[in-house]
């Protein structure tokens, strides 16, 4: 989509980083880290939000390519939280599926 900020990512017109990327994702740095490390893994595809993902083979794909990516971040030793906010409640802010990665601290719960 074109007015689509985290689209835009995906095919490479803005100038962010990708950090990881396979042929369905990317992964990249949120612009207003939350964590010491807070990464953002969306699909290449525009998909509003989790509502919207129903392809099973994708869905696995992107929970792969999330554990991957906290691989490479070496957050695995002492752990880290992936969410998906969803909708207004869900407090979604950009309206194309992402995973949040947040770790590098210890993390608070419940949320706000
Ligand atoms: P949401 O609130 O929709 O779950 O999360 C959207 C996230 O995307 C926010 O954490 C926000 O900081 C991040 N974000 C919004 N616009 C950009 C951008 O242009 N570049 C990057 N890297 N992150 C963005
Ligand atoms: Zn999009």
């Amino acid at each position: 989509m074109a007015d689509c900020i985290f689209c835009r990512i995906a095919a490479g017109e803005l100038a962010t980083p990708l950090i990881h990327q396979g042929e369905d994702f990317v992964a990249f740095r949120d612009i207003a880290p939350q964590a010491p490390t807070h990464i953002i893994v969306i699909p290449r595809q525009h998909i509003t939000s989790l509502a919207d993902l129903t392809d099973p083979d994708l869905s696995g794909r992107l929970l792969q390519a999330v554990r991957e990516t906290a691989q490479r971040e070496a957050l695995e030793d002492n752990g880290y939280r992936v969410l998906i906010n969803i909708g207004q409640h869900g407090g979604q802010t950009v309206q194309h599926l992402h995973f949040h990665i947040l770790g590098g601290r210890q993390l608070g719960w419940p949320p706000g």
